[in-house]
């Protein structure tokens, strides 16, 4: 392949929508680029000569926002003729060629199944001459297996499946990720030990459902293993996952998440509705009280565990009755923070069709209600953690009133943001200049709906290797080897089989 010419490397962006799939996904599509030649444009650049807008399809008006942003770049590019756009991302997924109809000055339209044949798309785009479309229906390289660009110095992202068996009616995601595709553990493990040579403190494993995780190849306590794996790699601290889902939640994942000192007590896990009607029609195959067994069972193995979840409101046919019922759930979980949403249609998904769509006044109405009932609980159980002495690994811009107040943040073992004073020396700890990576102890002043104060001095103070990185600019890359996709049915025998977890 040809790259960009050596004397002055193309610059690229990227723009990225959604989930945290798409923010690990745009990690690869930047070390691909870098890879192939190119340079990240400095943010003062806004004319880069790549810009990849990596696509959301979750949203009602996804596409109107897509449009709009093309709209924008087109007098840009008619300006700068070197310039190339291209689209990639669940909304590129589904929109395929239509989008190279809508907006002809799109040079490559790439799909969720084939990041890692941007570069050569590109390239093929501008020797053509012309735009390229390419969208594959199944994965046919595991997105593990590309170079990733990492964003933080400190923590990273490490998929674990890509794809969702499940057939939620809300959700798009089955129908453009695919079925569920599980990464054989060695791989898994090889990428964890990688980043952790880089410096990296904390792994959070992804997947749309990491409890499903070992489906594939049959093994159900697969994610279970899993975690115990992690708890043996020398310099990982902290192990956090997302989602899992309340059908596939064994007990085993839970003694794990106790027994594995580096796993990390805050279990993010989606409720989506109080109701088992609601449930129902959402295609969730779990009830209520399934859910708060799961929660009863965390808090018994983890007094101190912080859970979170994700809560629709006003979906088709819910009534007071239902939504009430939400709220009793929400009371009996104590959550510590709730992604709440409104219901809104996604076209392509079964629920868009449905009967009992519920007006917007309504909608909005429980909305509010939800937010209240859930910032009670939230403070309250933030109120707990005054006076407890907490270890916070230093973020990177959490909060923009920081530079006003003089505090660093970053987050608790339990997931919460904290902000912190630094002490009388400017941001000086007891090591030095405490830098994003590093990791402090302090005590809890002051507590809010969504985070935590703590206005002493740290108690505390520890240099790390990704504080170093983060002081030298230096991003972890992770190289896309070995890392091959699993066969169906039997996997073939995974690499290096040091723990128990490899050796299914
Ligand atoms: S579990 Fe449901 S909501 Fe989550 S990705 Fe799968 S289908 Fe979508």
């Amino acid at each position: 392949m040809t790259t960009a010419a050596a004397s002055s490397p193309r610059t690229y962006q990227v723009r990225t929508y959604g989930c945290q799939m798409n923010v690990h996904d745009s990690e690869r599509i930047s070390g691909l680029l870098e890879g192939a030649g190119y340079v990240r444009a400095t943010e003062a650049d806004d004319n880069p000569d790549v810009v990849v807008f990596n696509t959301c399809a979750v949203r009602e008006n996804a596409d109107n926002r897509l449009y709009g942003n093309l709209g924008h770049l087109r007098p840009v590019k008619a300006r700068h003729p070197e310039m190339q756009i291209a689209v990639g991302g669940c909304l590129a997924q589904k929109d395929r060629g239509e989008i190279v109809r809508k907006a002809p000055w799109v040079d490559v339209v790439f799909g969720t199944h084939n990041i890692g044949s941007l570069p050569v798309l590109l390239e093929r785009a501008r020797h053509n001459a012309a735009a390229e479309v390419e969208i594959l229906e199944s994965l046919d390289v595991f997105p593990s297996t590309l170079p990733t660009r990492r964003e933080s110095t400190y923590a990273g992202w490490v998929s674990i499946s890509v794809g969702c068996n499940n057939t939620c009616t809300f959700c798009i995601v089955p129908s453009l990720r695919g079925k569920e595709k599980d990464r054989r553990p060695g791989d898994i493990l090889s990428e964890v030990r990688a980043l952790v040579d880089e410096g990296v403190l904390e792994v959070t494993l992804l997947g749309q459902n990491v409890n499903s995780y070992g489906v594939e190849f049959g093994d159900r306590l697969a994610f279970g293993k899993l975690l115990r794996a992690c708890g043996d790699v020398e310099g990982l601290e902290r192990v956090r996952f997302t989602s899992p889902h309340p059908k596939d939640f064994t007990d085993d994942v839970i003694a794990a998440m106790a027994e594995t000192p580096n796993v990390c007590h805050s279990l993010h896990m989606p409720l989506q509705s109080g109701s088992d009607d609601v449930l129902r029609a959402m295609r969730r195959s779990y009830r209520a009280d399934r859910y708060l067994g799961i929660i009863e069972k965390v808090r018994a193995a983890m007094p101190d565990a912080a859970i979170t979840t994700d809560i629709i409101v006003g979906f088709p046919g819910e009534t007071e009755a239902d939504f009430a019922r939400t709220l009793d759930v929400v009371r009996e979980a104590r959550f510590s923070s709730a992604f709440t949403f409104q219901y809104s249609k996604r076209p392509g998904t079964p629920a868009a069709t449905m009967d009992g769509q519920l007006p917007k006044q309504v909608v909005q109405e429980r909305y509010e209600r939800l937010i209240a009932c859930v910032e009670e609980i939230t403070w309250a159980e933030n109120k707990k953690l005054v006076g407890e002495t907490v270890e916070v690994l230093v973020a990177v811009g959490e909060g923009r009133k920081d530079e006003r107040t003089g505090r660093m943040s970053g987050r608790a073992r339990d997931g919460r943001l904290v902000h912190f004073a630094t002490g009388a020396n400017g941001q000086r700890g007891d090591a030095g200049l405490i830098r994003p990576g590093d990791v402090v102890h302090t005590t809890i002043t002051y507590a809010a709906p969504h985070h935590l104060n703590a206005d002493g001095e740290p108690l505390s103070h520890r240099r790390t290797r990704a504080g170093d990185a983060a002081e030298a600019g230096r991003a972890p890359r992770t190289p896309g080897v070995l890392l091959g996709l699993p066969t169906i049915g039997a996997p073939a025998a995974a690499p290096a089989p040091t723990t128990g977890c490899a050796a299914h």
